[in-house]
């Protein structure tokens, strides 16, 4: 890990220093271990009743141990002092640096996880309670946005009629025509299918009904020069889209009833659109369908 990624917070700044006080609290156990080691090594040595010379030798052995300790001691406390200070952050939250120096094993595992969310999301945030916060609301906002589109995709029985009986009948000739991007392409933003061929192309009802929204002269959202046509098919509320329709390609009026297989518009690409192409939706009390699919189990 690299600390200079993370902005340069008084918190961060102060445990900055961390790594290197941990390595030598580190060092300072090893030297505190091997001192208590030649501490007990001199002390058996110390009590062992020899000759006066090594009794000396023996009694020198003790004081030197103890100045050693009282070194490491001492290294200790003066490297230790300002990670110990740093956990006493103003606002009681800790940095992921200081959560991992109360523990060493978990030093690479937080720091990792931490510097890989912070370089892919690029997180503002330096403590894991903020990274655990932006987490949780980026996975909330998520399981609404997957909610809200099932929600309107809701489990709707496509089957209407019989197929190829033609009450529900396909809106453009599918002979020559290409089908582009699908129903919840685009991230899950298309709800429709598009259905490419030639400018001018003739545009048919997919069903019978009233035209609730007939933009000839105005764009429809996004949609261009579009249609709506409002159906009941064996009992159920059924709404088609007819969008993207050339300039002048709006053949029916607001409030007129239409035939299915009629001609209701010519293709274009008004509004939203990159290409010559009908975008068709369809709704069933409301819900977002696969208006692919349905065409293909309602009209054969
Ligand atoms: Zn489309």
């Amino acid at each position: 890990m690299t600390d200079n990624e993370i902005s340069p917070t008084p918190e961060s700044g102060e445990t900055a220093t961390a790594p290197a006080t941990r390595r030598s609290t580190r060092e300072g156990a090893r030297l505190a271990a091997e001192a208590a080691k030649g501490k007990v090594k001199q002390v058996a040595s110390a009590v062992r009743p020899t000759s006066s010379a090594s009794r000396r030798k023996g009694a020198a052995g003790p004081v030197r141990s103890v100045v050693i300790l009282t070194m490491v001691g001492g290294l200790v406390a003066t490297v230790a002092l300002p990670a110990y200070g740093a956990f006493s952050s103003g606002d009681g939250t800790q940095t992921v640096q200081q959560l991992a120096a109360e523990n060493a094993q978990s030093l690479v595992i937080a720091s990792d996880a931490s510097q890989s969310s912070i370089t892919r999301d690029s997180y503002s945030a330096t403590t894991a309670d903020e990274l655990a916060k932006k987490k949780a609301a980026e996975a909330a906002a998520a399981r609404a946005k997957s909610a809200s589109v099932v929600s309107r995709v809701a489990s709707v029985n496509l089957s209407l009629v019989a197929p190829g009986s033609g009450i529900v009948r396909w809106p453009v000739d599918m002979a020559g025509t290409r089908v582009g991007d699908g129903f919840l392409s685009r991230g899950g933003t298309h709800m429709g299918v598009d259905l490419l061929n030639a400018q001018g192309t003739p545009i048919f009802a997919a069903a019978a009904g009233t035209v609730r929204v007939a933009a000839a002269g105005n764009y429809y959202y996004g949609y261009g020069h579009a249609i709506v046509i409002d159906s009941v098919i064996n009992g159920q509320q059924v709404s088609t889209l007819y969008g993207h329709l050339e300039d002048g390609g709006v053949l029916v009026q607001p409030g007129q009833q239409v035939q299915v297989g009629q001609i209701i518009g010519l293709m274009g690409s008004t509004g939203q659109s990159t290409a010559n192409h009908l975008h068709f939706e369809v709704k069933i009390n409301g819900n977002y369908v696969d208006p692919y699919a349905w065409l293909q189990q309602n009209a054969g």
